[in-house]
């Protein structure tokens, strides 16, 4: 009853009537009752089909069929390809019956015989009502399918994402490469303007060490504002007291879009965990405003935790490669780093054609230290050489124990006459060291040989050692105590008592 007064209530539905004549018209209105309004356009102006989208749709057009057998092809063609209106073809009574088959080719709902009678008209209204519903059913589930295959397409890119994360972060074992690479992934769910990180490591002792990677480099107030919110989440996420920290920067180039400071943007930190233990955070700064669906986040999550693990893997290798790359006595490089750098530096060498010279440096009468303060005090003494050589040289340079108590150094972009004044002042050093062992004291001094290749020097490069060894030889047949350079006879030969 309600729905009813509520139907009387709204505007009358409107149809379209092509060409009918007033009493098809008056027959309609009839039969279709009060809801209904036909509008009826003359057979001399009748409208194009497009103009049906325009304004108000109606529900239906009415066409005799003498007045569609006069529409021109275009028009008829126009009218066969939209289906938001129902078209019903009225036949004349004395017109040839026509096959359902042919009404149904040229797009009409159906076909009724003149005199429209109500029940008729009813039952072309009631057909009329179906179809329409069928079509909206029709369309809210082709609705559901694309809203279907959005979800899954949706799911498909987050797949995808978490892959591509998977795939970078495990690319490396270089934590700093693992972060740039994870920043220009994950800018692909959120804008992220930087990217930084911290891990810490506990003692025996329970305090921590904190290694901080800064995406970049900044000016100095901003990256201490970076280094103090870092270490306040670190010390909120659970690296308990700290011993000390030191920062890494993931991209050294300094440019203008590092220089943000926590508070230019949104700030998120997320820890990183294994298992159930939190050794590290990220600080990412976003684009303030960027908000991230329920479904982002989650993958985000997920992101993160992926990129943990990996991180994880990474700071464990480096530490297993860091003792491996380590003489157990001195804690300088061993003889395998050096042969790898060796190799390295030979490749570099050749490609740049830059110089690059080799000390070998072997203790003199090392076995009678052993033998008159005893092999504890040998090791004491290893020990020192061991630091003279890592304070006399540039981070770039390379000193290795080579074994026994014999030591290398691999100087890049070095000359011979550069090579052999370090060597001079490394066995100054040694020589002038004072030993104190068991109330005796004492001193060492070693023998050096030098071997160099020159930029633009067409002479072979792989025989470095050999020619070094060769020198030291000489140096300890000459009286030891002194440098000698490699194919360089007694004229250079540098002996200082
Ligand atoms: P030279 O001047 O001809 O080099 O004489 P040297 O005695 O130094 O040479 P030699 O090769 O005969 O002896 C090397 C000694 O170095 C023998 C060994 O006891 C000692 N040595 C090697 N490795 C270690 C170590 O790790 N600790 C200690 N304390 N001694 C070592
Ligand atoms: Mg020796
Ligand atoms: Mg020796």
């Amino acid at each position: 009853m309600a729905k009813q007064i509520m139907k009387r209530g709204r505007r009358p539905e409107l149809m379209w009537g092509l060409g009918l004549d007033e009493k098809l018209k008056e027959q309609i209105e009839e039969g279709v009752g009060p809801g209904f309004h036909i509008k009826n356009f003359p057979a001399g102006s009748l409208p194009l089909a497009r103009e049906i989208q325009q304004n108000e749709k109606p529900s239906a057009a009415w066409i005799p069929l003498s007045v569609w057998s006069n529409f021109p092809e275009n028009h008829k063609a126009e009218y066969r390809n939209q289906d938001s209106t129902q078209r019903i073809l009225i036949q004349d009574k004395q017109d040839s019956a026509l096959s359902m088959d042919q009404v149904l080719a040229e797009g009409f709902l159906t076909v009724v015989r003149t005199p429209l009678t109500k029940p008729k008209i009813q039952d072309v209204m009631f057909r009329a009502k179906e179809v329409t519903s069928m079509y909206s059913d029709i369309y809210r589930m082709t609705e559901e399918i694309m809203l279907e295959r959005e979800l899954l397409a949706r799911k498909t890119d987050q797949l995808m994402f978490l892959n591509k994360i998977l795939a970078s972060a495990t690319e490396s074992l270089e934590p700093a490469t693992i972060l740039a690479n994870a920043k220009e992934t994950l800018n692909l769910v959120l804008p992220i303007k930087m990217l930084h990180a911290a891990f810490w490591k506990h003692h025996e002792s329970d305090v921590a060490d904190v290694e901080i990677f800064l995406n970049g480099s900044m000016s100095p107030e901003i990256e201490s504002a970076w280094v103090e919110n870092i270490m306040a989440s670190a010390g909120a996420m659970g690296s308990g007291p700290v011993n000390g920290f030191q920062i890494l920067h993931t991209d050294s180039v300094r440019r203008p879009e590092y220089s943000l400071s926590p508070k230019d943007g949104k700030l998120v930190t997320m820890p990183l965990t294994a298992g159930n233990e939190t050794f590290g955070c990220l600080a990412l700064l976003c684009e303030s405003g960027y908000r991230l669906g329920k479904d982002q986040v989650e993958t985000f999550r997920s992101a993160v935790n992926h990129l943990g693990l990996a991180l994880r893997n990474a700071m464990t290798f480096k530490e297993v490669k860091l003792r491996a790359d380590r003489d157990g006595l001195t804690r300088i490089y061993n003889r395998h780093s050096f042969d790898e750098r060796l190799v390295y530096e030979i490749k570099r060498r050749r490609r740049y054609n830059h110089d690059l010279s080799l000390l070998m440096v072997d203790l003199d009468h090392f076995k009678s230290v052993n033998d008159t303060y005893g092999h504890i005090a040998g090791d004491m003494v290893l020990q020192k050489v061991g630091e003279i050589l890592t304070k006399t040289f540039r981070t770039t340079d390379l000193a290795a124990r080579y074994g026994g108590e014999e030591f290398v150094v691999l100087l890049p972009h070095t000359s011979e006459e550069a090579a052999w004044k370090l060597a001079e002042r490394v066995r100054k050093n040694i020589a002038d060291c004072k030993f104190h062992f068991d109330n005796q004291d004492f001193s060492v001094t070693a023998s050096i040989g030098v071997a160099s290749v020159e930029g633009g020097a067409l002479s072979a490069d792989d025989d470095l050692i050999f020619k070094a060894d060769k020198a030291l030889y000489q140096a300890k047949n000459n009286g030891r105590n002194m440098v000698v350079v490699s194919g360089q006879k007694s004229a250079v030969q540098k002996a200082m008592q």
